[in-house]
């Protein structure tokens, strides 16, 4: 078979099943397969693929079928400027938190020195910390997880991008592990209500960790505990940026507002126009 033919046939299958981005999984899984760049196959759709290749292909596709992600298939996926490694340890980093990225970087660069301390609460991948350690060459870089496995990948990731030495790896709940304080604090947290994760797809539910998703009844849980604790870990006039999720910015701006410690909070979007990054001014 031809690969146009293999990835024609692999996206009809993976559409009938409900699989959203059908075509750009058959040809991710397919150039993972065969060890290529799935640009090969643009340049030459009439490539000839043998038995066993179709086989080992094959193996992907049953998988896939059954849910589970591509990127905990390959074992990679492509965030910021960058290739991560990822497994189920890990949730797999989402375009959408690259807008934290985005924040943190601008509120850094307003700050006259460049030597800054920034903390990551729940790295998972170490995607967010990798980001900006890469983005802002100067600063001083803590990234935190309660999950030794998630922070052992961390750590190979930032070992294989060539930040090892740039970021320190702490384990454990929140700042439990730190006794620093910090010029910028983001976190990226589980969000998810326990009601919605119902909702999640099969594979988020049945494949990412529960632990980096789940945030109790209304999945502002974590937040509570952040933003009370974060006061003490902030610098005056140091910033706390949160994700969230796309329909709690009034929650969360309620539990700032309750705890009296904050000022200067705003709200920035993400490209599909919801609410995406809270931030707030440590008073
Ligand atoms: N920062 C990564 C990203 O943006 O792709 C991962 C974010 S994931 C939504 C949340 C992370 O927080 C998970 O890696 C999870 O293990 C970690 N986590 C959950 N509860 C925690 C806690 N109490 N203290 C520290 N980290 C926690
Ligand atoms: N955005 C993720 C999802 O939709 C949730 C990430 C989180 O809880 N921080 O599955």
């Amino acid at each position: 078979m031809t690969v146009r033919e293999i990835i024609n046939e692999t996206t009809n299958a993976f559409e009938a099943a409900g699989i959203p981005s059908a075509r750009l999984d058959a040809e991710v899984l397919l150039a993972f397969a065969l060890g290529r760049d799935k640009l090969e196959f643009f340049k030459n759709p009439e490539m000839i693929i043998n038995e066993e290749q179709l086989s080992s292909f094959g193996k992907l596709v049953i998988r896939r079928m059954q849910g589970e992600p591509v990127a905990y298939i390959t074992g990679f996926k492509n965030f910021w400027t960058f290739t991560l490694e990822v497994n189920k340890d890990v949730l797999i980093p989402r375009p959408d938190t690259e807008i934290i990225v985005e924040e943190a970087i601008d509120v850094a660069k307003k700050y006259t020195s460049n030597q800054i301390k920034i903390l990551d609460i729940g790295t998972g991948s170490g995607a967010i910390a990798i980001a900006l350690a890469d983005e802002l060459p100067k600063t001083n870089i803590t990234a935190t997880d309660i999950s030794e496995a998630a922070l052992k990948l961390a750590q190979r990731n930032a070992e294989n991008l060539g930040f090892k030495e740039r970021i320190a790896f702490r384990q454990g709940d929140l700042f439990e592990p730190v006794n620093d304080t910090f010029d910028i604090i983001v976190c990226n947290p589980p969000y998810i209500s326990t009601g919605d994760y119902e909702t999640l797809s099969s594979g988020v539910k049945n494949y990412e960790p529960a632990i980096a998703l789940l945030a109790g009844k209304d999945g502002t849980e974590f937040y509570e505990r952040l933003i009370y604790q974060a006061k003490n870990y902030l610098e005056k006039n140091g910033w706390l940026l949160m994700e969230i999720g796309a329909k709690q910015e009034q929650g969360i701006y309620k539990i700032i507002g309750q705890s009296g410690f904050y000022e200067s909070v705003e709200t920035r979007k993400d490209y599909a126009g919801w609410p995406r990054v809270v931030k707030a001014r440590r008073k």
